[in-house]
């Protein structure tokens, strides 16, 4: 078992009874996050989504974590979810970013949200990795203010007709399905939620390979023309588009900053071994104090990040026992804003020490350290930015009236 990953299993089990079957969910994490570490590597370096990962991760049992046995699912508590996470956050944003758009965005809004038919035919599959999906809330003109979004369903006989266009989405030409929101084209108000078969006509994704980082997950811009979606494939309520997107945000956040304390324990070991082996001034770089202090400061996040993450991961669960709780949706949302806002900034600050300890080879693509720089920047915009996080954490202490946005 990973060093770090095992001292936080330990320091938790002060404050938490974890079961057997909890222990080896965390071990099929662990043995997961070794079997992943090659390959992922490898692909990282072609600058290319692992085809084979989502099996890998299946065949651990890591795609159902938070899915209802039912379904094929664990049914873990979100202490267990958040572990794993943090394990596999070790192999940078990729693997994360792959399990955040499956598993959190995805299938648990489909377990929250789906209908008795909707859960039986999508769950297992999402378990299983048969059946891959995006989440279409970004586009083009609306990001940080996704209310705003432009594409369009209008009502039919038999069901719906979608028109528009989605941005850097995840998972985006690798899926079969996307969750995506849109407007009524005649109650402009009306914003709902729709699956829609990624392989329907008039649907066209394009790949967006220009990313400073993250290469290793798939991005997309998904084009909907005219796309037919039946009346079944309606997710929730109408007009429930933005609570649902944003129940998913919610899943989604705890996600990144689990995948985020992984980071900063990768940027930690890398940044040991590095002080250890490389001799400069006739002395190992670790002998020398300026570097100490990088990598005490390093190990300081690791301790600030976790906490926070593990008391959010908590809440959500006490949240999920008692969806009908307001004050209780306002504490989570809180929490895990205040967790997803600390650890991706602690993480892009870990991973750039852990480059400058590596000087000149850390600034590489070829190296790991190189990597987790790239990806935990992603961190600080995806699922919400470090603004919006401020500005959630600020109004829930000033109160409502001074909402800085809606
Ligand atoms: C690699 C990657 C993968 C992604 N995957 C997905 C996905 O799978 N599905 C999906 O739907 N989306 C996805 N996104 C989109 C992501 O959620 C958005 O990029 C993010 O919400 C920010 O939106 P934006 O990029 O349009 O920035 P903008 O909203 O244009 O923001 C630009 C800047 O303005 C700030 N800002 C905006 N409004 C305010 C305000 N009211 N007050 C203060 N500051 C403000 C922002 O914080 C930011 O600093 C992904 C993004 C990336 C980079």
């Amino acid at each position: 078992m990973d060093e770090l990953f095992q001292k936080s299993i330990d320091d938790l089990s002060e404050f938490y009874k974890f079961s057997e079957q909890e222990l080896k969910v965390l071990d099929e994490a662990d043995k997961a996050a070794e079997e992943l570490v090659m390959p992922e590597y490898e692909h990282y370096m072609n600058h290319e989504f692992d085809s084979e990962a989502p099996g890998i991760l299946a065949k651990h049992n890591l795609l159902g974590l938070p899915i209802k046995k039912e379904y094929g699912g664990l049914e873990v508590h979100q202490i267990v979810t958040t572990l794993a996470k943090e394990r596999l956050g070790q192999l940078g944003m990729g693997i994360s970013s792959f399990i955040n758009v499956q598993v959190f965005l995805c299938a648990q809004t489909i377990q929250r949200w789906g209908s008795g038919e909707q859960k039986k035919e999508y769950l297992p599959k999402m378990v299983r990795k048969d059946k891959i999906f995006c989440f279409g809330l970004t586009e083009p003109e609306a990001g940080s203010d996704p209310a705003s979004l432009k594409t369009t369903y209008s009502k039919t006989d038999s069901g719906y007709v979608l028109n528009g266009t989605k941005y850097l989405i995840s998972n985006g030409t690798i899926s079969d399905y996307m969750i995506a929101f849109a407007r009524s084209a005649d109650k402009h108000e009306e914003i709902s939620a729709f699956i829609v078969d990624m392989h329907a006509k008039g649907v066209e994704s394009t790949q967006l390979k220009e990313k400073i980082g993250l290469f290793t997950s798939d991005t997309g811009m998904i084009d909907l023309n005219d796309v037919v979606v039946s009346a079944e494939n309606l997710l929730g309520p109408i007009g429930k588009g933005m609570p649902i997107a944003y129940s998913s945000l919610l899943n989604a956040r705890l996600g990144v900053s689990a995948g985020c304390v992984g980071v900063i324990e990768a940027s930690l070991k890398a940044s040991l071994s590095r002080a250890r082996e490389r001799v400069q001034h006739g002395k190992q770089i670790g002998k020398h104090q300026l570097i100490q202090q990088h990598i005490s400061m390093i190990r300081q996040s690791l301790e600030e990040s976790r906490w926070p993450t593990y008391m959010a991961a908590f809440k959500k669960q006490e949240y999920e026992n008692n969806y009908g709780d307001r004050a209780l949706m306002d504490e989570t949302e809180l929490r895990v804003s205040l967790a997803k806002r600390i650890a991706s900034r602690l993480a892009f600050d870990s991973a750039d020490r852990a480059v400058q300890i590596h000087g000149g080879f850390g600034y590489s693509l070829m190296s790991p350290v190189g990597q987790l720089f790239g990806d935990s920047r992603v961190a600080r915009i995806y699922e919400g930015t470090d603004e919006i996080q401020d500005l959630k954490i600020a109004s829930e202490l000033l109160g409502k009236d001074f909402e800085a946005y809606k």
